[in-house]
């Protein structure tokens, strides 16, 4: 279960825009200071590079469609972007394909179930069924632009590099320890093989989806690259049109209902704003027309979640007013 702990906070409502830089810095301040000393959830211990990281890392940082960015904590500290790299690789491939062939050849329905499922694709007849859990995920990448696995991966890195705003790097440990120990995800893509679904060789792409998933990222650069999604695809540091405004509203869609791996529906009930959380501790959270959040904090909840991530992001929601369902009653109708 999500918990959180700001009944007391007023809910500012969801229009309008972010406070002011002073105001934004001073409650993200806040918020660290009430969480850092949290320590439940355990770090991601499945893929062995990533167990070694210290569990008392913690950052939080808010990006503005105008491009103000305020960072706290370990905001600058490096990570693996994991699962977090799925939405925008689903943006940049529903960039070049298409919202229909998106739609068809993928899925956006929530699976209900984990995200390395495989009976996910045996219940739904060999369908990935959506971008964010791995079959989808490794079926995206699959549809990256490019002649060769080579030129697939650099169309990716440069379309990430856009999302954030500087040119992402590698980790190669992560990289060689998820290689080492993905037997999983190359049968959940030699699975959709076997239903027709995968046009590519799957030893190629989980390769590929590997390296993606290994980009180091801070948490200044999910929240450049959520207030990318936030500001109809337009980096507001960089000046630079990433995906179109369609592409953002396909992918925030998607965020929102299977963002959160099994738990979506109840982040979308207590916090209220699409987001995508990486076993690498990061999440990031969009605000659509207002801005994004990233944060990391290395241990997670069962589902996969970081754990101080999910409380700051709950307590953000309403003092920053993120939450997308928040209105307020008319004058004099309250
Ligand atoms: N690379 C990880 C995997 O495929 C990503 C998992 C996650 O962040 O949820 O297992």
């Amino acid at each position: 279960m999500f918990k959180t702990d700001t009944d007391h906070i007023d809910q500012r409502v969801s229009t309008g825009a972010l406070p002011d830089l002073d105001e934004t810095l001073g409650l993200l301040r806040e918020v660290h200071e009430r969480y850092r000393g949290l320590d439940d959830g355990a770090v991601a211990d499945y893929i062995p590079a990533l167990a070694k990281v210290d569990p008392s890392l913690f950052g939080i940082s808010a990006c503005s469609v105008d491009g103000h960015v305020a960072d706290v904590g370990d905001a600058r500290h490096e990570f693996a972007i994991e699962s977090a790299s799925k939405a925008f690789v689903f943006a940049l491939v529903t960039d070049a394909l298409g919202h229909d062939a998106i739609k068809k050849r993928i899925g956006v329905n929530n699976t209900g179930l984990p995200f390395n499922s495989v009976m996910a694709i045996e219940l739904n007849h060999g369908s990935a069924m959506n971008p964010l859990v791995n079959a989808g995920a490794i079926s995206a990448t699959a549809l990256m632009p490019g002649k060769t696995p080579d030129e697939q991966w650099h169309h990716l890195l440069a379309g990430l590099s856009a999302f954030a705003g500087r040119e992402l790097t590698l980790d190669t440990e992560v990289y060689e320890s998820e290689m080492a120990t993905n037997q999983r995800n190359l049968a959940l893509a030699r699975l959709l093989q076997s239903y027709g679904n995968f046009e590519n060789d799957p030893t190629e792409m989980v390769d590929v989806y590997t390296r993606q998933c290994s980009l180091r990222v801070t948490a200044h650069d999910l929240a450049v690259m959520g207030a990318t999604l936030a500001d109809g695809g337009v980096n507001p540091v960089t000046g630079a049109h990433v995906v179109s405004p369609r592409v953002c509203r396909d992918t925030l869609a998607v965020i929102a209902t299977s963002g959160m791996y099994e738990r979506s529906g109840e982040w979308m009930f207590e916090i209220g704003i699409p987001a995508k959380s990486g076993v690498g501790g990061g999440i990031v959270a969009v605000a659509p027309g207002k801005g994004a959040v990233g944060t990391f904090s290395p241990p997670l909840d069962v589902a996969g979640n970081s754990v101080r991530g999910q409380y700051a992001i709950g307590h953000l929601s309403r003092s920053l007013g993120l939450n997308v369902f928040a209105s307020a009653a008319r004058e004099g109708m309250a």
